[in-house]
């Protein structure tokens, strides 16, 4: 017989949604060694993840820090953002996309109903890469339960994927973001959206009306699954 998990990829694949398999149910990868998988953070709350985040030294990136960077917002936000790692000012505030970027994503999110307030903003990595070089596969595995465990609490209604990096690595893909963007993925239950890093868009602003229909994309979806 069909298990409701089997007829549901079927479903969402019929409808052209790609389907993220969670890590626990995906082939292993060789690539990473058992010892570098996270301790789970299952079952743990938003206290006791804050604290974990707060006291992690998983991979390197701990040395270089000046805080972890934990993510911030409406802890039952419908929309979920999450970028790539803190730059040198997250770093110094602790709190992800309060830089030139930032402000950018605040105004664009506020122009769809979603200000700031009141959705959680998080990234992929909780510490900053030197030089804001690109997260190594290691840090992001390291760094993976703790962004698994934020979304399992917050349970949004939409993922919105922010720049190459944070779509590629929650898809598990290197397909490249412009050809991720404009439609709907999944993540494990929650669609997800991809969209342009506003650091880019500040480099390339002939692309932000792309941009703004992303996040028209994401209100309409989150809409159909609020229904
Ligand atoms: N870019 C990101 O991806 N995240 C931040 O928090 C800041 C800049």
């Amino acid at each position: 017989m069909i298990q409701p998990e089997q007829q549901r990829r079927a479903y969402l694949e019929a409808l052209g949604i790609d389907v993220w398999v969670p890590r626990d149910q995906a082939d292993p990868d060789p690539e990473i060694e058992e010892s570098a998988v996270p301790a789970s953070s299952d079952g743990v709350g938003w206290p006791e993840l804050r604290d974990a985040v707060t006291a992690c030294t998983r991979c390197a990136l701990h040395e270089g820090r000046t805080q972890t960077v934990f993510g911030v917002g409406n802890e039952n936000a419908d929309w979920m953002i999450i970028g790539e790692a803190p730059g040198a000012e997250e770093d110094r505030r602790g709190e992800p996309f309060v830089g030139r970027a930032g402000k950018l994503l605040d105004e664009m999110l506020r122009a769809v109903g979603q200000a700031r307030e009141k959705v959680f903003i998080a990234n992929i990595l909780k510490c900053r890469p030197p030089n804001n070089r690109d997260p190594k596969p290691d840090e992001s595995a390291q760094c993976r339960g703790y962004l698994e465990r934020q979304i399992q609490l917050v349970q949004p209604r939409i993922i919105i994927a922010v720049g190459r990096i944070a779509a590629q690595l929650l898809l598990d893909t290197d397909t490249p973001v412009g050809r991720l963007r404009g439609k709907t993925h999944a993540l494990g239950d929650t669609p997800l959206v991809v969209t342009y890093h506003p650091a880019y868009l500040l480099r390339s602003p002939s692309q932000k009306r792309k941009s703004w229909n992303d996040l028209l994309l994401a209100k309409r979806v989150a809409a159909g699954a609020a229904a």
